[in-house]
């Protein structure tokens, strides 16, 4: 029996409606549809599994066929498909009013991006690409197949059909200003995009394999046509991990990104179910210095559905530098992210995503820590950043959380303070810890401070400096010093074993002769007694100065507003026998140029001789050889 009817519309002109602004992507329609697809096909598994769908269930698949000529798009599926009392209740009025609710909700919301949700319009969203849409469909139980069809506006007709197959097809006639959803690459990148890893096969045609049996003259070539299967319905994220090796981890990451030829460091399988529902794969790559490049990786899906690969609020900040899958029904899609960051739900799939990333890196320290040594380069970056960011990583890190020194070693936190307890106290008896920043730079620094026996860690990465700081305010006896900052005079104090060998009078003399050779704004001129092998002149700039400079470069702010003045220590050497010449240097132009040659070089070692001064230091060099 042949039935028409009005869809009962609340809304106003719902349809042009669904078409206009729902979603700046149009291209969901397709996620949707292959969404309820898969529940139909889901459905008649596990009502075959618990017997009470007596039917064979098979090897179901999805079929998508694009139909370029007749301007048509066919999503056919082998679930339980709709009696026609079925279609009456579910698309004419559960789905037509979840539909319409929808809408009510979020019409004026959906235009600001802030939306990430996708769901929840569900078969109506066919209309957003198609002028009329058609549904063919035969239950799993005996009854005739149903036709329903609708146009676009709320009149539809629902007749019977004599479809015999189990299932349903819906027939999407794609309208004029959609036409880019009738080329097949396009159809094709978007089930790649949001169904690549959906449980039912999905199949867009067949294609050819050529076998070839034999070699050479003998070669025999067999051509086999097989089903196009666009997905693989059995992601590692699902599976158990102990039923998962190395090499399936490894070959994941590259099904997640066929572009990338890095490996991964190491994996992390996420697995939770209570109080949540979470799965997942998080990936450590190799993290280069350029922070931005590397986000957005991560993908989230909602069982096994693409939704978005922008996962910030869900996942914190420091983790987006990661890649992998997050899948989880409980991630509420159809909010504004702002709602998001609020969330009871989201806070605790952060934090346990949180946890679990620390347990993981600490259990790979204590297994073996050689190997975590050798990744430590390649995700220190990460460790940092989520040490910064997220306090409780901050505490968990702790254990793990490696200091390089220039010799190659790695020494932890505590490590670390036991190593230099006894001779890097200033004289407050605060520990104060070397570090270099860049080997080449200041190698002179290193070396110098190498000579008495000071431990030079090499900290080297962006966002250091920031941790530098949080460590010491979170650990009161502990301070930090770049190896050519101003540590010298703060160490030496409490060694201060070195007698002087130049009387009071000859160091006020020596301090005048110095000072009138160099801008005393800028440099402060401290006279030290070092070993005679310590170099005669050093230049050095105070920690707080430096650091109060980087941090106003990376967007820090600071005390001066804009530029800093330039200030440094020139530490003088008095035991080292250049000085001593130099002072009893009889001609004064000999002085002179021995002052300036040794000044020059002073600042060359800390790479600020430049410009004209460095055209001088040379001229005068070859005239000092030849
Ligand atoms: P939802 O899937 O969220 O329930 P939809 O609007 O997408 O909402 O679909 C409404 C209902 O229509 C579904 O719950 C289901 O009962 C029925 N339906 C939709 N598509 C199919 C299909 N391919 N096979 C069988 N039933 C379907």
């Amino acid at each position: 029996m042949s039935q028409t009817g009005k869809i009962n519309v609340a809304v106003e002109n719902i349809f042009p409606l669904i078409k206009k602004f729902l979603y700046s992507d149009h291209e969901i329609f397709l996620r949707e549809l292959i969404s309820n697809a898969t529940d139909a096909t889901l459905k008649l598994k596990h009502l075959t599994q618990i017997g009470d769908a007596k039917v064979e269930y098979g090897n179901p698949l999805i079929e998508v066929k694009v139909d370029q000529k007749g301007k048509k798009i066919h999503i056919i599926d082998q679930g339980i498909g709709m009696t026609s009392e079925e279609v009456g209740k579910y698309i004419n009025e559960v789905a037509f009013s979840g539909a319409e609710e929808f809408l009510e909700q979020y019409k004026d919301s959906a235009k600001d991006s802030g939306i990430i949700g996708h769901f929840g319009l569900g078969f109506y969203s066919a209309f957003m690409v198609a002028k009329k849409v058609e549904i063919i469909t035969k239950s799993y139980k005996d009854e005739p197949a149903a036709h329903w069809s609708c146009d676009g506006s709320p009149e539809y007709t629902l007749e019977p059909h004599d479809k015999t197959e189990r299932g349903t097809e819906i027939i999407l006639h794609i309208d004029k200003d959609s036409k880019e959803f009738l080329e097949t690459s396009r159809v094709r990148s978007l089930l790649e995009k949001y169904n690549k890893f959906m449980p039912i096969p999905i199949k867009m045609g067949t294609k050819e394999i050529t076998h070839t049996e034999g070699e050479g003259e003998e070669a025999q070539e067999t051509k086999e046509v097989v089903d196009d299967i666009i997905n693989n319905p059995q992601p590692a994220w699902i599976k158990k991990p102990s039923d998962l090796k190395d090499e399936d981890y490894k070959s994941f990451y590259r099904e997640l990104y066929p572009m990338q030829f890095e490996e991964p460091l190491f994996n992390i399988h996420l697995n939770v179910d209570y109080p949540f529902n979470l799965t997942g794969i998080l990936y450590f790559p190799k993290i280069s210095q350029d922070l931005n490049v590397q986000k957005d990786r991560i993908q989230l899906y909602q069982n096994q559905v693409f939704v978005t690969d922008n996962v910030e609020g869900i996942v914190p900040e420091f983790l987006t530098l990661l890649r992998g899958v997050i899948d989880s029904p409980d991630i509420p899609l159809n909010v504004s992210r702002s709602y998001l960051q609020a969330d009871g739900a989201v806070k605790k799939i952060s934090n346990y995503i949180t946890r679990k990333v620390a347990d993981k890196l600490n259990s790979l320290f204590k297994k073996d820590r050689e190997a975590f040594e050798h990744k430590w380069n390649d995700i220190k970056v990460v460790i940092e950043y989520g040490m910064l960011s997220e306090d409780k990583f901050f505490e968990k890190a702790q254990a793990f959380n490696l200091f390089p020194t220039t010799d190659g070693d790695f020494l932890t936190f505590e490590e670390l303070k036991e190593k230099t307890k006894d001779l890097q106290t200033d004289k407050d008896d605060k520990l104060v810890q070397l570090y270099a920043s860049d080997i080449e730079a200041q190698h002179a620094y290193i070396e110098t401070a190498k000579a008495k026996g000071y431990q030079v860690l090499l900290l080297d990465s962006p966002i250091v400096g920031h941790l530098i700081q949080k460590l010491e305010t979170t650990h009161e006896g502990v301070s930090f010093t770049r190896v050519d900052a101003d540590h010298i005079d703060k160490l030496i104090s409490k060694e201060d074993t070195t007698p002087a060998k130049l009387s009071e009078e000859e160091q006020t003399k020596l301090k005048e002769l110095v000072e009138s050779h160099v801008d005393k704004a800028a440099y402060t001129v401290q006279l030290e007694p070092m070993a005679s092998d310590a170099p005669p002149l050093m230049i050095t700039q105070p920690e707080f100065m430096r650091r109060m400079k980087e941090m106003q470069q990376t967007g820090g702010g600071g005390m001066f507003g804009g530029g800093f003045p330039e200030m440094y220590n020139l530490v003088v050497n008095v035991n080292h026998e250049l000085i001593g010449q130099i002072l009893s240097t009889k001609t004064q132009k000999k002085q002179e140029r021995l002052i300036k040659q040794s000044l020059d070089l002073a600042r060359l070692a800390q790479n600020l001789l430049k410009g004209e001064a460095l055209t001088n230091f040379i001229n005068r060099s070859y005239e000092l050889i030849k």
